[in-house]
């Protein structure tokens, strides 16, 4: 079977739309829609179509810019354009040839006369514009485009303007928020210490189960207060390096994490070298390995397990993280390092978090002079490795956008 030839008609009103559709539809005709100029542009990349019919007075871009920049397109060099409109004031046919259309008809629309019209065009049909009135249009018409640019560039800087102004605010309040959760945090995880170590006096079973549960929240709100804390101000900060002892540093991490794995049931394994000793930010570094090991816990289901194995070479460190969870879709996998990207799947969904861990952990280990990659098979499992030189080779620019 032969495709039928396609139209492109660019045309924002509705009966106008219908009405050519059923016109050339008729007559075999494939008649494709573009309400505006950006969608035309867009449809006419990826279609060859035999004829674009264009209304000139449409949204954003006109009908004149838009076929100017049609025919900029090389696959569309011998495609007519031709303008179908409203505008019969005197000059509007050459100021539509000078844009660059190969034809113009006026509406209204003759349903008798347009399939002959269309069908002149696409056997190869061109009006052209008388000689001597073609430079003084063009110059016109340059001029016009040039206008209505430095409109659109004013428009787009301040607009710019107003959006960074809306980040500044939005920065600020982020930044005092974050200081008036830390004070009440720190005091409630101070007391949940002292009542878990006993400082009031024995807990009895219930009371006992109600302070896990004050812990856990509590823990998950510190998680969460400190990622915001660094988004909003550690990570513009050059890093702060002091000799770190990872090991030491993993084992302590995943004992903090115990009661957690012992609550998901899964089975967290460390490995690692003795004593890796490097120069890095503590911080910073126990905040990175903290949010995967925790997206390893939320995302592995009971009876898996999550690895984690620390590597000494010469010159770097390697620390491989993997797990038995629900693991990454190809296609999602460089998207997970992109700021408050979450999978759309109902395990995620039904877990705790906002999408900045693994964008932080990017800049994390970014800065250290590092990099971080992700292999996984769906309903597998993940493994993140991270490798960080010995020695720092740090950006002086720290300020990666996250
Ligand atoms: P959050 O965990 O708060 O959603 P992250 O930035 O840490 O945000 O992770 C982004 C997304 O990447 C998660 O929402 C999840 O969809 C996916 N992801 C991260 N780690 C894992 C993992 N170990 N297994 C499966 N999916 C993961």
């Amino acid at each position: 079977m032969t495709q039928q030839p396609h139209i492109l008609y660019i045309e924002d009103n509705r009966d106008n739309q219908r009405l050519v559709q059923r016109i050339l539809g008729a007559r075999g005709y494939t008649v494709m829609i573009a309400p505006d100029g950006m969608t035309a542009l867009a449809l006419a990349r990826e279609t060859l179509p035999v004829l674009i019919l264009v209304d000139i007075n449409i949204p954003g871009l006109d009908g004149y810019e838009t076929t100017t920049r049609l025919k900029s397109m090389a696959h569309l060099h011998e495609t007519p354009v031709v303008a179908l409109t409203a505008d019969v004031s005197p000059g509007a046919r050459e100021r539509a040839l000078v844009a660059g259309c190969d034809g113009y008809l006026s509406k209204p629309i003759d349903p008798r006369q347009l399939p002959e019209q269309v069908l002149a065009f696409i056997s190869g049909k061109r009006e052209f514009v008388p000689p001597g009135v073609e430079t003084p249009m063009l110059r016109a018409y340059n001029q016009k485009v040039v206008e209505r640019l430095e409109q659109r560039v004013r428009e787009l800087m301040q607009a710019h303007n107003e959006l960074q102004e809306i980040d500044r605010l939005k920065n600020r309040f982020l930044s005092s928020l974050s200081h008036e959760l830390r004070t009440p945090l720190t005091s409630l995880l101070g007391y949940i210490d002292l009542l878990n170590r006993g400082m009031f006096g024995d807990l009895n079973e219930l009371q006992q189960e109600a302070l896990e549960v004050l812990q856990r929240n509590g823990d998950l709100l510190n998680r969460q207060l400190n990622n915001l804390i660094y988004l909003q101000e550690y990570r513009s900060l050059p890093l702060a390096l002091v000799a770190v002892d990872l090991t030491e540093m993993a084992r302590r991490l995943v004992q903090e994490l115990q009661p957690k794995v012992e609550r998901s049931g899964v089975q967290l394994i460390l490995q690692a070298d003795s004593e890796i000793c490097f120069d890095a930010d503590r911080v910073a570094l126990e905040l990175a390995l903290t949010n995967v090991l925790d997206n390893a816990l939320k995302f592995t289901s009971t009876g898996g397990s999550i690895n984690l194995m620390l590597h000494n070479e010469p010159s770097r460190v390697i620390i491989v993280i993997s797990d038995t969870g629900i693991g990454i879709p190809p296609e999602a996998l460089d998207k997970i390092f992109i700021p408050f990207y979450r999978i759309d799947h109902p395990t995620v969904s039904s877990q705790p978090g906002n999408g900045i861990g693994l964008a932080l952990v990017q800049h994390i280990v970014e800065a250290h002079g590092g990099q971080i990659t992700v292999r996984s098979t769906p309903a597998k499992g993940s493994t993140f490795t991270v490798t960080l030189p010995k020695h720092q080779d740090t950006q002086p620019d720290q300020a990666a956008t996250v």
